[in-house]
């Protein structure tokens, strides 16, 4: 199956210029959001992984059931001021804006074996903000995954050393 035919482009959302990837015409296609988690599953399936991490609120959707099928643990990311328990934050630049992310500090075992999913690589802000406060709470990364990767934006190159997979490329 092609997964791009599923992803709609969006012209100048949320801001003039931006050309946005919006997946909730794959989510809604039954076949396609099986087809998308079992492809992100079949590269990670002989990694040993403890924990997925989902930036909110898309990496939520795409993080969870490939941690159900792994087996592992999920554990969100989140925007300031929604996480009840005691948290680490970081601050980093999107690809529209600035932004800050939140983990509850008890949320990762030292030694832990993690695997990041979003749903769209840009210029790996997030990601890159995500990383950071795993391996503050001493987890180890194991891979990065996303259905979408937008090339053009270089988030590979700021994520240079860790293992990276996406299903569609721009
Ligand atoms: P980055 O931090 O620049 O890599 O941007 C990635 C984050 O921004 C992800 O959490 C995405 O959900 C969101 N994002 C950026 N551009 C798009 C888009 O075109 N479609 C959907 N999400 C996007």
């Amino acid at each position: 199956m092609d997964l791009s035919e599923k992803i709609r482009n969006v012209p100048d959302f949320p801001q003039p210029g931006i050309q946005f990837k919006d997946i909730t015409t794959l989510l809604k296609d039954g076949k396609a959001f099986r087809v998308a988690i079992d492809r992100l599953v079949e590269t990670y399936k002989d990694t040993p992984v403890d924990v997925v991490i989902g930036p909110e609120a898309r990496g939520f959707v795409v993080g969870a059931p490939v941690a159900y099928v792994l087996g592992a643990g999920f554990v969100p990311i989140r925007k300031p001021g929604k996480l009840p328990a005691e948290t680490i934050s970081y601050g980093y630049t999107l690809e529209y804006g600035k932004n800050s992310l939140e983990i509850h500090k008890d949320a990762i075992e030292p030694g832990s074996k993690v695997l990041i999913v979003d749903d769209l690589l840009a210029t790996g802000g997030t990601t890159m903000a995500t990383i950071k406060m795993v391996e503050q709470l001493g987890g180890e990364i194991v891979g990065l995954a996303f259905l979408i990767e937008l090339s053009f934006l270089n988030g590979r190159k700021v994520l240079e050393g860790y293992d990276i997979t996406s299903l569609v490329k721009y």
